[in-house]
């Protein structure tokens, strides 16, 4: 994308949106990349949620009084503005959870411990997010399905012939990453859907590092199941998405009990409520359910096309100047079309942890350690790196603070 759409997006207004980005710590002004672990909030977030507390406080499901009327349409209506975002069909194929994590246990707990067992296969990859590997090796240990990784090559894509091995007819689920939150790639979910559904094994996407920062139609992806989080994408805290087909969800059992979640219970038998209540018992994320449909409108009015090329661009610039310094090591595919908006990097003899304490000591905050991804880690042969993630707010400028910090870095420990 060229520098004058870049500047279409007018990032300093955006900018003037977020006043956590004017923060200062010893005079220096935070330069925030570690937007892959959780994206800063606009104002129009924080006064969505503060009007709420303020002027619509009360429990849901639907209760005798205006406030609990209110707080349930508002609730309701968020599963609505979620459903049009992702392209699903209607509320019944959203379910709110805390995060991208409970998203995968959901499925994991009320669908796998249930369906698989001894010679079903449960294929991954490689670049897994520990919210999906742990979870499904511990479905696996508990089930006896094997589970399989599908490889990663030298430049870190999905070796897509690997896939075809290992997606047989004992294929019963593959769980995979849309967009790798350590490596950047953006995987080719829909052939891997394809590819799941041609052995009627279902599909899980991991869209936690893809919905804040694309245009996400599940339809159109064919997948089963879609998680994500609403802290990565300009949204609150304390909330995250379960996409599912109708007829899977209907089918699945709860996995929590509870209120809320019921139609009719007795001392001896209970039955389900409606989608997609019957996955939401007790006291949801009321509040955090307004927050991110604010998030989602307040996306949406940027465009994720544009927050896409964005990214891509910074990314991008970040790669270049990175690479050009000639003792730092990059992970995952070159800039491009299948890279997303961050840079894992090692800096040849410093420690990713120490590196990233220099960042600090410049205000500029990135992350540290295995970004939950130690099997990759290992796979790349080093124990941590430093992750560099962009979002709508960032600056070409940022990126020059981070590339000047590694002096300091060199002259300490190199
Ligand atoms: N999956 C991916 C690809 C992620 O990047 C993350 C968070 O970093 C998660 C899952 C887990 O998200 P959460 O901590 O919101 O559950």
């Amino acid at each position: 994308m060229s520098q004058q759409n870049l500047e279409s997006l007018d990032v300093e207004a955006i900018r003037s949106e977020f006043p956590i980005l004017e923060r200062e710590f010893d005079g220096q002004q935070v330069v925030y990349l570690d937007n892959a672990a959780t994206t800063q909030t606009p104002d129009a977030v924080v006064d969505a949620m503060s009007d709420y507390y303020r002027e619509s406080n009360a429990n849901i499901h639907r209760g005798i009084h205006h406030l609990s009327q209110e707080a349930s349409e508002a609730y309701e209506v968020a599963h609505d503005r979620v459903a049009e975002f992702i392209g699903a069909e209607g509320r019944e194929e959203v379910i709110f959870t805390k995060n991208t994590t409970e998203s995968e246990n959901l499925v994991a707990y009320a669908w796998g411990l249930n369906e698989l067992q001894a010679g079903d296969r449960i294929v991954l990859t490689e670049m897994e997010h520990h919210a999906s590997l742990v979870t499904w090796q511990q479905i696996g240990k508990r089930t006896g399905a094997d589970v399989e990784y599908i490889r990663i090559d030298e430049d870190g894509r999905l070796d897509v012939d690997h896939a075809r091995e290992l997606i047989d007819d004992d294929a019963a689920i593959v769980s995979a990453v849309h967009v790798s939150n350590t490596l950047g790639t953006v995987n080719p979910v829909s052939e891997l859907v394809d590819i799941a559904h041609e052995h009627d094994a279902l599909a899980f996407i991991d869209g936690a590092q893809a919905v804040p920062n694309r245009p996400v139609d599940v339809e159109a992806i064919d997948a089963d199941f879609y998680a994500f989080s609403g802290h990565k994408m300009a949204g609150p805290t304390g909330i995250g998405v379960l996409y599912g087909k109708e007829h899977l969800l209907e089918a699945m059992e709860p996995y929590l009990y509870g209120g809320g979640m019921i139609r009719k219970v007795t001392f001896e038998e209970t039955t389900w409520g409606d989608l997609p209540w019957k996955f939401e018992p007790g006291t949801p994320p009321i509040a955090e359910a307004v927050g991110l449909h604010a998030a989602i409108d307040w996306l949406e009015e940027i465009g994720m096309d544009r927050i896409r090329s964005h990214e891509e661009e910074i990314a991008r610039y970040a790669y270049e100047r990175l690479d050009a310094e000639g003792d730092v090591e990059i992970y995952g595919p070159e800039p491009g079309p299948d890279r997303g908006g961050l840079v894992s990097f090692n800096l040849e003899s410093v420690h990713a942890h120490d590196l990233t304490s220099i960042m600090n000591d410049h205000t500029v905050a990135v992350r540290a350690g295995d970004h939950c991804t130690q099997p990759l880690h290992d796979k790349l042969g080093v124990p941590a790196s430093t992750r560099a993630s962009f979002y709508v707010y960032n600056t070409r400028e940022e990126v020059d603070t981070l590339v000047a910090a590694l002096d300091d870095a060199r002259q300490l420990f190199a």
